[in-house]
């Protein structure tokens, strides 16, 4: 195959200053919300920063639940604006408990703030998102999701769970480009967001956004935008509309469905249970006797798999499987098995690689066969 000539990507025209509004209005359609959407001209994690540094002040007490890296970031900004910050750290690489949580927003603190990141893509695990978010509510508490990893991935409605500020990144399960990102922000969200400490004259400030797009009519975005990740948003958003969000997080479940079976049949654990699983990433151990970086370098991706090793604490010895996005499908699904299956092997591990192909095979063949 030829090298792309990436001279093609040279002077794009500008994008259009009227489609902006449109593709907010589009990506609130994805997230399942009527409240404002901001586009972020950076990576989520940059979203993620300026969500925690416009809302931090002393004052704010904020429980923030950490289950990979990324919450522990978040709380860390926090912390950086002076807000009094409780990190609920779940078992390393696990979802967090409703009881744990439900405990630390009865602790007598008062707080006005609960951050959780839904589906984690570092170690393939689903937080109990709605009853947490039910918890919150309950309690009159501004909720922020970082929805990066699920949005397309799993059900995500950010009105049918009151969330307040949702956090979203089209490069994952939705397959788009990585140098934009969009955050909801809801009318009570606002009113935390409107204060005296805020950074003002900022990339990192919502209020600035609000002030400088939302309130003047949602024309061109402040700045220099990028055009070719705006192109590259509406076209991923074409593509994701033509398939339905809904079909997109049927794909993935079947995806981590068959993944999991195709694991089972190696022989080898999956991390979590079916039902703190992520649809993005799926998991499992290695065996005692394998080196997880010895294991790494005997994965080829020649077949076009892609396998990873867990990211943060307790994710040491996990290994993931990838079928996020365009990779939610039955050959990706499959590649990944049989390069762990001959990776395991390489290793001096049995593993029946025909079996387990089989066994992927089969649950998508169930899946599809009840109807769904
Ligand atoms: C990928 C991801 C992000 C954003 O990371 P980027 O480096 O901006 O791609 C944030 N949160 C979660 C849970 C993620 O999986």
């Amino acid at each position: 195959m030829p090298a792309p000539d990436y001279a093609l990507l040279l002077d794009p025209p500008a994008f259009p200053a009227d489609r902006y509004a449109v593709l907010a209005d589009r990506l609130a359609a994805l997230m399942g919300t009527r409240n404002d959407v901001l586009l972020i001209q950076a990576e989520a994690v940059l979203a993620l920063e300026a969500t925690a540094a416009s809302l931090a002040r002393p004052g704010l007490r904020a429980l923030n639940i950490v289950t990979s890296p990324y919450g522990a970031w978040f709380g860390g900004w926090l912390e950086r604006g002076g807000a009094t910050v409780r990190n609920l750290t779940a078992s390393p690489a696990k979802p967090i408990s409703l009881q744990e949580v439900e405990r630390a927003l009865d602790d007598g603190t008062g707080f006005n703030l609960l951050a959780i990141v839904h589906a984690e893509s570092a170690s393939g695990i689903l937080n109990p998102l709605p009853a947490i978010a039910a918890l919150a509510k309950d309690r009159g508490i501004v909720t922020v999701v970082d929805a990066v990893a699920s949005i397309g991935g799993h059900a995500f409605e950010a009105d049918r769970l009151d969330i307040d500020i949702a956090v979203i990144g089209p490069q994952k399960a939705l397959a788009g480009p990585a140098g934009v990102s969009a955050i909801s922000v809801s009318p009570k969200a606002w009113e935390l967001l409107s204060h005296g400490a805020a950074p003002e004259n900022s990339m990192l400030s919502l209020l600035d956004q609000k002030k400088l797009w939302l309130d003047t009519g949602r024309g061109a975005l402040p700045g220099t935008p990028a055009p070719l990740e705006f192109f590259a948003l509406e076209a991923a958003l074409d593509r994701i509309e033509a398939e339905g969000l809904a079909s997109a997080n049927e794909r993935h479940k079947r995806a981590a469905a068959a993944a999991r079976a195709g694991i089972n049949a190696l022989g080898i654990p999956t991390w979590v249970e079916e039902t703190h699983a992520s649809a993005l990433v799926s998991t499992a151990i290695l065996p005692d006797a394998i080196e997880a970086g010895a294991f790494l370098s005997a994965v080829s991706t020649e077949q076009g798999a892609d396998i990873s090793g867990g990211v943060g604490p307790g994710a040491e010895r996990l290994i993931r499987l990838n079928h996020t996005g365009r990779r939610a499908n039955p050959e990706a699904v499959k590649a990944n098995i049989a390069a762990v299956s001959s990776a395991l092997r390489s290793l001096g591990h049995r593993a029946d690689t025909d079996s387990a192909l089989e066994a992927a095979e089969k649950s998508y063949f169930a899946a599809f066969g009840d109807g769904l």
